[in-house]
């Protein structure tokens, strides 16, 4: 009975221990967290905050007793792991709770530990009424500091998916928020006018932007920010970035890749052939620049879960690496990505060009269409698609979507005039 051991028990590592389960009826398979909880949504997390989704319990996918049941996977939940012991192929671990050490022994060993939240190194940010949202715990206390202290500023300082996510959650609970951001434009992986197009509606629903402007300290009466101003603030929410939790794989030797993250191969072995890892702490390649990168979202980390889990249990499954592709919702606005934008496609050393199109969503004489702004990046000579961007109210997540899929099929320009695509007025144009 081959022993598999997983670190981490939300996206990735919930993942692979149901994958081995259902490809291995015989491992035992067990699951340390070193938190209270395992598999939940943390994409969710903003969306209970802003009252979207009203049921907490409705972002806990799966319980230690549903692992336990459904799948017999053994779960430790408050069970940190201190230390990988490669030559003994053991794990020393604690229990949070009692203190009791414990020790693990594995066969093969998966890594899903994820990534922490980046607080910068400033004046303040320890004060009662800074937040950062990561768990389910983050979200516990930012939901309880709201009802009982009914906030009237929030200053959020980020303006990446997180950070934009929880503006609107903000204001939704009745909120002046303003929004800091260093970069120029919010979302700085977008062209500024995808940004912009975003921009506008933070506006429109009363968001203060502060753009290129840094976090300073944050005092007793608010945020300082670089300009000198200060914000006034009853509650902060700080979204600075993610950085891969990497100390136990460094501390067991195993090589870290020039991206900064967890250095894996096709097949997400770890420089030691019995340790796997997956989502946030590896990095992967760019399936279209083929360079190493980092990207920290849930659709990669599941399904390098699923193939780290395969693997373990004696599979041969390979990761093809991911295009980043993603998207956000503000408000009313929506905008999202797939591949390299025109700049990372010239940096790449590709001789690219892009184009943009502002079409309506659907045929315009049915009712409800509005106008989606589509920039597509492509290679001249070859017209192989290397990037998409889009933005606008409705039809956005479709676009892109559907070339992130003629990214993964190699497609040119020429190959999407052949696209036969599902149309009626309601739905397209
Ligand atoms: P995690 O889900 O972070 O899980 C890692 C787990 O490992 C943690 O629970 C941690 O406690 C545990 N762990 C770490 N070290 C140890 C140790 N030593 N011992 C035991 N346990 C340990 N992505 C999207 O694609 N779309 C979205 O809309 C989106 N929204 C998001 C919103 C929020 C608020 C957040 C926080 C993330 C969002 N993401 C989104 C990102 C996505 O959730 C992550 O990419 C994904 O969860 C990463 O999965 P993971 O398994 O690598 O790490």
């Amino acid at each position: 009975m081959k022993r598999i051991l997983i670190i981490g028990g939300v996206a990735a590592g919930a993942t692979a221990a149901a994958r081995a389960r259902r490809l291995d009826g015989e491992a035992d398979i067990t699951l340390l967290e070193a938190g209270d909880d395992v598999s939940f949504a943390n994409c969710g997390l903003p969306y209970f905050i802003g009252g979207d989704v009203k049921n907490r319990s409705d972002l806990i996918l799966a319980s230690p007793e549903t692992f336990h049941d459904q799948y017999r996977v053994n779960v430790h939940t408050a069970t940190e792991v201190s230390a990988i012991d490669r030559a003994a192929k053991s794990v020393s671990a604690v229990n949070k709770k009692n203190g009791k050490k414990l020790t693990f022994k594995y066969d093969a060993l998966i890594l899903a530990q994820g990534g922490k939240p980046i607080v910068p190194p400033l004046p303040g940010v320890d004060r009662k009424n800074v937040f950062q949202l990561w768990t389910l715990d983050d979200m516990d206390k930012i939901n309880s500091f709201i009802k009982e202290n009914s906030p009237r500023t929030a200053v959020v300082v980020g303006g990446g998916f997180i950070g934009l996510e929880m503006v609107e959650a903000l204001a939704k609970r009745g909120m002046q928020v303003q929004l800091v951001e260093m970069a120029p434009q919010i979302m700085p992986l977008l062209e500024a006018e995808m940004a912009g197009f975003l921009e506008k509606d933070l506006l429109d629903y009363g968001v203060t932007l502060h753009l290129g402007k840094g976090l300073q300290a944050i005092e007793k009466n608010g945020v300082k920010i670089s300009d000198g101003s200060i914000l006034p603030a009853d509650m902060v929410l700080l979204s600075v970035g993610v950085r891969p939790t990497l100390k136990l794989a460094q501390d067991a030797g195993l090589a870290i890749g020039t991206a900064g993250g967890l250095l894996v191969d096709d097949r997400l072995q770890t420089s030691d052939e019995n340790i796997y890892a997956a989502g946030d702490m590896v990095e992967i390649e760019n399936r279209v620049n083929g360079r190493k990168t980092r990207i920290p979202l849930a659709g990669p980390a599941n399904r390098q879960g699923r193939i780290a889990g395969e693997n373990a249990v004696g599979g041969n499954k390979r990761y093809k690496g991911a295009s980043g592709t993603s998207v956000v919702k503000l408000f009313g606005a929506v905008a999202g990505s797939t591949g390299l934008n025109l700049k990372q496609a010239r940096d790449a050393g590709f001789d690219a060009d892009a184009v943009v199109v502002h079409k309506a969503s659907h045929t315009s004489y049915y009712p409800g269409s509005s106008k989606v702004s589509l920039m597509l990046v492509f290679e001249k000579e070859s017209g192989k698609i290397l990037g998409a961007q889009a933005a606008g109210r409705v039809g956005v997540d479709k676009r892109i979507d559907v070339l992130a899929t003629a990214i993964a099929g190699g497609l040119a320009l020429s190959d999407l005039e052949e696209l036969d695509l599902a149309y009626a007025p309601p739905f397209n144009s």
